[in-house]
């Protein structure tokens, strides 16, 4: 018999006689193209609680969908409707300038204009409801160059890189960010059959036997790699895996070091980009997990023909990405380039110069292709102090001696990475697909 985890009532299709009617809940929100629904977990009026906190989290990742939009698969429902964002354009010269992105195009936010004397032309940039009338404006002003011709410019990306907003000006971002990870996190452990009582950090009881979300005791801590060698697949993921970006969970048990101590784990991975593991319990005693989540946002590329089939096993997918990146190493060793669409291929030469240098090439190939094996992967050690919290202990950490700036280099690199990939998402598919060839 399915409970909504909120109300506790019984869920049936109808709702009749004291039961709650059956919701169709999104364990990664539609929002952002998630394709995992449950029906087991919550009825629709308790659904409905979180759908303004949901629009808040896929709000925070809309400058990536918009940028991917004609990209993506179908979502389940909602508009696909483009929206209008914020964002800068950062101009050679150290200006920024504020700038609305709308259905592919930058316009700056108000409109100015340019004098090029060599060529006796007057550009002007904005959205083209208004530079049609600041134009006259502008003639007006410099009479002096009446014969000058007049250029109108709408799209300004070109002239710069432009930045559309993320976490700029959102003072909720941190807290909106996390509650969304410990719902995805609690929603697919429900869905697992994980018990509410088994989720102390992130479900708290109420009156009547219900339950409801908590995030202020949870533990949320970022992902970090491994190894060199998991730094370096991460650092070519856009390029390595076939079907970047994915949504990834996996929502493990492991013993803690503990006395006999379980912990339960949900590891979070969005847009291959934000990755973070979500502590739901540090005294677990249900049966062992290891339960798998894998999905693509892209519709099919190139090939068209075939419909589009999100879901992804991350054996094949582990798989291509060893394969990928031991085809880019050896050709690396052998001219010491590598493919020119890598974003940053300046800090991976020299991730991978350091890593031979310290470890011998043959411990690093065999790291490449054994590593990310299914049963390591999105893992990592939860570590028990006495007298303090439990925390997570990445092996970086360990091996080497900046730990924080690495970690600072690998978020501002994943981060780019996929706001790079989203801008040049012709030309990257183009190259990618030739490695494939090889
Ligand atoms: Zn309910």
């Amino acid at each position: 018999m399915d409970t909504c985890y909120v109300c506790r009532k019984t869920l049936t299709d109808d709702g009749a006689n004291g039961t709650a009617k059956r919701h169709k809940e999104h364990i990664i929100h539609n929002g952002i193209y998630g394709k995992l629904k449950s029906s087991t977990i919550l009825c629709e009026q308790c659904g409905g609680l979180y759908s303004k906190n949901d629009a808040k989290f896929v709000e925070l990742f809309s400058g990536f969908i918009e940028l991917l939009r004609e990209k993506l698969i179908n979502k389940d429902h909602g508009s696909t409707n483009a929206k209008r964002l914020k964002g800068f354009l950062y101009l050679p010269e150290d200006e920024k300038k504020d700038i609305e992105f709308f259905d592919g195009k930058t316009y700056p936010i108000t409109p100015y204009y340019e004098i090029d004397t060599d060529n006796k032309v007057i550009k002007i940039y904005g959205h083209k409801k208004r530079i049609i009338q600041y134009q006259n404006v502008v003639k007006k002003e410099h009479q002096e160059y009446n014969d000058y011709a007049v250029e109108l410019c709408e799209d300004i990306s070109t002239l710069g890189t432009v930045g559309l907003f993320f976490s700029e000006g959102n003072a909720e971002f941190n807290m909106t960010f996390r509650e969304g990870l410990c719902k995805i996190a609690t929603e697919f452990a429900l869905d697992c059959n994980v018990r509410i009582e088994d989720m102390p950090y992130t479900l708290k009881k109420g009156e009547n036997n219900t339950a409801i979300l908590k995030t202020e005791s949870a533990m949320v801590v970022p992902y970090m790699p491994h190894s060199a060698a998991e730094m370096t697949i991460a650092l070519m993921e856009d390029y390595v895996d076939q079907k970047y970006p994915l949504h990834k969970l996996r929502l493990y048990t492991e013993t803690t070091g503990v006395d006999d101590c379980r912990s339960l784990v949900c590891y979070i991975e969005l847009f291959s980009t934000f990755k973070y593991f979500v502590l739901l319990n540090d005294d677990y005693k249900g049966n062992d997990i290891d339960k798998w989540y894998c999905q693509t946002i892209i519709s099919e590329d190139n090939l068209g023909s075939n419909p589009v089939k999100p879901f992804l096993d991350i054996k094949t997918v582990l798989k291509e990405m060893r394969d990928r990146t031991y085809i880019i190493l050896s050709t690396y060793i052998k001219t010491k380039k590598l493919p020119e669409v890598l974003f940053d291929t300046k800090s991976i030469s020299r991730i991978i110069e350091d890593t031979i240098a310290e470890e011998g090439l043959e411990q690093f190939t065999r790291e490449i292709l054994g590593h990310l094996s299914v049963d390591n992967y999105m893992k990592t050690t939860v570590y028990h102090y006495e007298d303090a919290e439990p925390s997570f202990i990445s092996l970086i950490g360990q091996c080497h001696k900046t730990p924080i700036d690495k970690a600072r280099y690998y978020t501002f690199f994943k981060f780019n990475q996929l706001d790079r990939f989203c801008w040049n998402y012709n030309k990257i598919i183009e190259a990618r697909n030739k490695l494939s060839m090889v």
